[in-house]
């Protein structure tokens, strides 16, 4: 069975004929996986028995690629790190509960940079992860493995988390579509956590009607997770059905397009996708959102500020690497910390405690949340004029492995993603083009309000219905 342009909808089809079953779907996973994973490196494990034995439960299921750090029961769960490596999931994440109730199966585990940090995968203390369209460049991060996993044809679809970007950025490197869910729309439990108040589950797929259903079998209240909103799940899939951009109002955020190192193909592809909107009638609306230029600053205050509380559980105590060479137990502390965490985690984690050490507390954190509530305004007030907001989604097309060494630069990728993800707002990438040069694959970022994932996923149906990628 061939997984190039199988997705979600697709694979229900098979399954719904009788064409084929679960089964059929995980062998064809696993085949593909087998032939191609050692060159594109998206999996860092494949338990094909254990899939096999859910698909043999659940005939009519549909199998899902799962970012390394989202726990399912019996599998290892990474986050790319040394620190967890040998570490297997005692319980199954809400997220995969879901799955499981709505038919689907957890497949794999796909590579991430360490606690998800980073912007290119190539934080992983596990494995490196090649841009399926280009071998010699990274898949973005860091749900690169992901992203990599559905370029690539090398799953149906994936789960990835966002923090920041990083399910955004992977999925417009790699000619993904990937939802960033409004915060609260999905449960955390049992994802591990980089910073709370921004992380989100959602899906990385190979069309905006995948995305929908796979979105509606993972959102909703979960009393394990108190973030979670009562809020009701929608049938999304069903509200793309006769999506139009007809006086559909797009914001236009200025900021977005004045961004110093925007790459000349990224700006091409997203002028021209602005026309694409307004050809088919959208009304094209400009929005300033003017605290936009603090939200990096503000980010790199608050997400190692979490952080650095959140990995403090690593201790070589519970989880994970304990290290051989400790003396007593503060000893065992920092040693292991020391061995199992990479370079990015450690800085961040002396970033997170730097800012919320007493003294500095007020003037780090303490203003980073201040701003952090302007940031939101202004996306209050450009909804009141618009339906969402198109912007670019990464600066720049996929870059070289090894290409991007020092970490301020790699941080720039999330300028345009980061916004949203302060504001708790439901953003997406949507693949728009291919830079004329290389042919590499290039999104568009599209943003609505809070909640209103409906509307975002039938304006990028009727984008996607024009683009044709
Ligand atoms: N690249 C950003 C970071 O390194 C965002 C990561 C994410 O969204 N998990 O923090």
């Amino acid at each position: 069975m061939e997984l190039k342009g199988l997705g979600i909808k697709e694979a229900k089809a098979l399954l719904d004929s009788g064409d084929a079953t679960s089964s059929d779907l995980v062998k064809a996973v696993a085949e593909e996986y087998r032939a191609r994973n050692g060159e594109i490196g998206a999996y860092l494990t494949f338990d094909e028995e254990a899939a096999l034995k859910l698909a043999a439960e659940n005939p009519k299921a549909i199998p899902i690629a799962i970012k390394d750090l989202i726990n399912v029961k019996g599998q290892p769960c990474t986050c790319g790190s040394k620190i967890l490596e040998g570490y297997v999931s005692p319980y199954d994440a809400t997220v995969v509960r879901n799955l499981k109730a709505n038919g689907f199966i957890p497949c794999g585990r796909v590579n991430m940079d360490e606690f998800a940090m980073g912007s290119s995968t190539e934080n992983s203390a596990l494995g490196v992860t090649r841009n399926p369209y280009d071998l010699s460049r990274v898949p973005g991060g860091s749900s690169g493995g992901s992203a990599a996993a559905v370029g690539g044809d090398l799953c149906i679809a994936a789960l990835g988390t966002d923090t920041g970007g990083s399910i955004r950025q992977p999925a417009s490197f790699c000619n993904c579509v990937g939802v960033k869910p409004s915060y609260g729309r999905v449960s955390r439990f049992g994802v591990t956590a980089f910073a709370s108040s921004l992380d989100q589950v959602g899906p990385m797929t190979k069309s905006v009607e995948d995305a929908a259903i796979l979105l509606k079998a993972l959102a909703g209240l979960d009393p394990m997770d108190g973030t979670t909103s009562d809020m009701p799940v929608p049938d999304y899939a069903k509200a793309l059905e006769g999506a139009s951009l007809k006086g559909v109002k797009i914001g236009i955020p200025k900021e977005y397009f004045d961004v110093a190192g925007l790459d000349a193909e990224v700006r091409r592809i997203t002028e021209e996708s602005v026309k694409a909107c307004e050809a088919a009638g959208a009304e094209l609306v400009e929005v300033s959102l003017p605290h936009t230029e603090y939200a990096m600053s503000v980010y790199y205050i608050i997400a190692p500020a979490e952080a650095s509380a959140n990995l403090a559980r690593f201790d070589g105590v519970r989880y994970g690497h304990r290290s051989a060479h400790a003396k007593d137990v503060l000893s065992l502390y920092a040693k292991s910390r020391a061995e199992g965490f990479g370079p990015e985690v450690k800085r961040r984690i002396i970033i997170g405690t730097y800012v919320l050490s007493s003294g500095y507390y007020d003037a780090y954190y303490g203003r980073a949340q201040k701003v952090r509530a302007l940031i939101k305004r202004d996306f209050d007030e450009a909804f009141a004029k618009c339906d969402a907001l198109l912007t670019p989604c990464a600066p720049t097309p996929a870059f070289k492995l090894g290409e991007v060494l020092d970490p301020l630069t790699m941080y720039l990728n999330d300028l345009s993603t980061i916004p949203a993800a302060l504001a708790g707002v439901a953003a997406d990438s949507i693949p728009a083009g291919f830079t004329r040069e290389g042919g590499l694959p290039v999104g568009v970022q599209f943003i609505s309000g809070a909640f209103e994932e409906e509307k975002l996923l039938r304006i990028c149906k009727a984008f996607e219905n024009i683009t044709n990628i």
